[in-house]
């Protein structure tokens, strides 16, 4: 078969940390998602990596600059910045771009980017459900999308050709494809993935905050299940400050529901319910098989 044509001409990554540099080594493994990737970022530190890793065909300092001539902008950046960019490169946008994002929130992304935007321009928010607790440029790789969903939740009236051009990208990624609702992407994500951090940052600092000789042991035997809380706990703090700011209801409203059923597991503990516990381990245990049966463990 002959090779597929790229699916963009330029693609312009705004932001190249954990997620934009696996799209960039993607990009540059495949050759059929853009034929040129710009990329620009923060520091001077971040741009002289990923010229060394040699991970973009060009770099820009100033995301206005990078944009120019973009048929794809994809913000990869923590959400809590997106408004700023977009007023940044609203103006240097090619006619008919399309921009896109990664950021883990999308009522907040689409409150922030699509006011700003021009009228000529497509805007295709996205979500690649797909993570590690390492960030920068240095911590992405080819296979991150791989057997993943990504989310994709275009405000009523995308141009559907441009919601087609973002989904093949992501197909092209290895990811599947899923378009959704943002007030329902942003449920969904409290409970499967925010709660989950705000409940590992928490337990991490509960730990750390006993004494002496107790502490020292948290560390030591940690292998018990503490350890799992603690590589979640590893992520990014920049980008979760972010996260937790801009899904702030859906995020309150599963932990409200959390501690309600935490209260309930407490008095079961409390009573001797045998009963309730074993229950309620079971359900988690059934959860996980679901899981790995879905291949999503
Ligand atoms: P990351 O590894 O921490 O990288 C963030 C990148 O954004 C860095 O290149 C940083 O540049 C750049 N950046 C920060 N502020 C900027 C600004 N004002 N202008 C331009 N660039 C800026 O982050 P990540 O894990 O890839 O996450 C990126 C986005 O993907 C976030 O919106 C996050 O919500 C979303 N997401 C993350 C995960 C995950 O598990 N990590 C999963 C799905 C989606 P410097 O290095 O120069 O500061």
């Amino acid at each position: 078969m002959p090779p597929a044509e790229p699916v963009f001409r330029r693609l312009a990554l705004i932001g190249i940390g954990l997620i934009g540099s696996s799209v960039a080594r993607i990009a540059g493994a495949r050759g059929d998602l853009a034929a040129e990737v710009v990329v620009s970022a923060r520091t001077p530190a971040t741009l002289a990596r990923v010229a060394e890793l040699g991970i973009a065909d060009r770099i820009e300092a100033d995301p206005a600059a990078a944009v120019q001539g973009a048929d794809c902008v994809m913000l990869c950046a923590p959400v809590g910045v997106f408004a700023a960019l977009t007023e940044a490169i609203a103006p240097h946008l090619a006619p008919g771009a399309i921009v896109t994002d990664v950021g883990s929130t999308k009522q907040s992304v689409i409150r922030d980017v699509a006011p700003k935007l021009p009228a000529h321009a497509h805007f295709v928010p996205a979500h690649p459900l797909a993570g590690t607790e390492y960030s920068g440029p240095d911590a992405g790789f080819v296979t991150l999308f791989q057997n993943r969903w990504c989310l994709l939740t275009p405000p009523p009236g995308t141009d559907p050709a441009a919601v087609e051009r973002v989904a093949e990208l992501w197909r092209r990624c290895g990811a599947m494809i899923e378009v959704m609702d943002p007030a329902h992407h942003d449920r969904v994500l409290a409970i499967v993935s925010h709660l989950p951090h705000l409940l590992a940052f928490t337990i991490c600092g509960t730990a750390d905050d006993l004494e002496g000789e107790s502490r020292q042991q948290v560390l030591q035997f940690a292998a018990t299940g503490f350890r799992d809380f603690t590589r979640i706990a590893a992520s990014d703090p920049v980008m979760w400050r972010d996260v937790f700011l801009n899904n702030r209801e859906a995020l309150l409203e599963m932990l409200a529901r959390f501690t309600e059923d935490a209260q309930a597991m407490a008095r079961a503990v409390r009573w001797g319910d045998a009963a309730y516990i074993e229950d309620k381990v079971e359900r988690g245990r059934r959860i996980r098989r679901s899981l790995i049966e879905l291949r999503q463990a």
